[in-house]
């Protein structure tokens, strides 16, 4: 299991001092917190910026906790851990059929939620590990180090681009269609294009294959989109 200063944990909560007590927990165990104080940037943040797990108020405004984790859940495995008021039994009970992985009741003890987080990231589908490193062909990729090379040649890689080789890494042998591309690499908040994704394998092709125009890593399928079938190691 990666340290836990590489996870990045995304808090919705709207009642300020609750979010800044909780920030500062997190983040003097190592965590990378996000926050936001409503549902609908929680549910912006958490698409676009792919935490490795979300702590979800249930009470926020603008969208409720349950709709944000429904919507969620939706389409995507990220762990989900629910804060809930003393007394809402219904809540719980909704939270988890809503897809939520656990809840912690108000008030708790920050210590509790802490190893509940620790718990449900150890859980947590290896898939959704952060990658380390991975190798196919004649590439290898050092994440952490965001760093590449080929036959042994540096590589370099926009922060976007190594997004997307990333996404592409863990959905390995996945039909990528543009739009998920875009909503899952780029998010919601930039409004790019499909012609992004397009140009981005293009460039992505031109430093990981032997030859772009006939790539073996990254395939078109037409009218569909991309698969990734580098298989390697992590
Ligand atoms: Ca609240």
């Amino acid at each position: 299991m990666p340290a836990e200063t590489n996870f990045k944990i995304l808090i919705v909560e709207d009642e300020a001092d609750m979010l800044a007590g909780l920030r500062d927990n997190f983040e003097y165990e190592g965590y990378q917190v996000i926050a936001a104080k409503d549902g609908e940037e929680g549910l912006r943040r958490a698409n676009g910026e792919k935490p490795d797990l979300v702590i979800l108020d249930v009470m926020l405004p603008k969208m409720s906790g349950m709709e944000v984790c429904k919507k969620l859940r939706a389409r995507s495995r990220v762990p989900i851990l629910m804060l809930t008021a003393r007394g809402q039994e219904i809540d719980k009970v909704a939270g988890l059929e809503t897809g939520a992985d656990d809840y912690v009741t108000k008030p708790f003890s920050i210590r509790e939620l802490l190893a509940r987080v620790k718990a449900l990231l150890r859980r947590s589908d290896p898939g959704r590990q952060p990658i380390e490193n991975y190798s196919f062909g004649s590439v290898t990729v050092d994440f952490t180090l965001h760093r590449a090379t080929r036959n042994g040649k540096p590589l370099e890689f926009s922060t976007k681009e190594l997004d997307l080789l990333r996404y592409f890494i863990l959905h390995r042998g996945e039909t990528l269609s543009r739009d998920r591309l875009l909503e899952d690499v780029w998010g919601y908040e930039n409004y790019p294009t499909t012609r992004t994704v397009d140009t981005h394998v293009m460039k992505l092709r031109q430093k990981v294959e032997d030859d772009a125009a006939h790539p073996r890593f990254i395939l078109t399928l037409h009218g569909t989109g991309y698969k990734f079938v580098g298989t390697g190691a992590n």
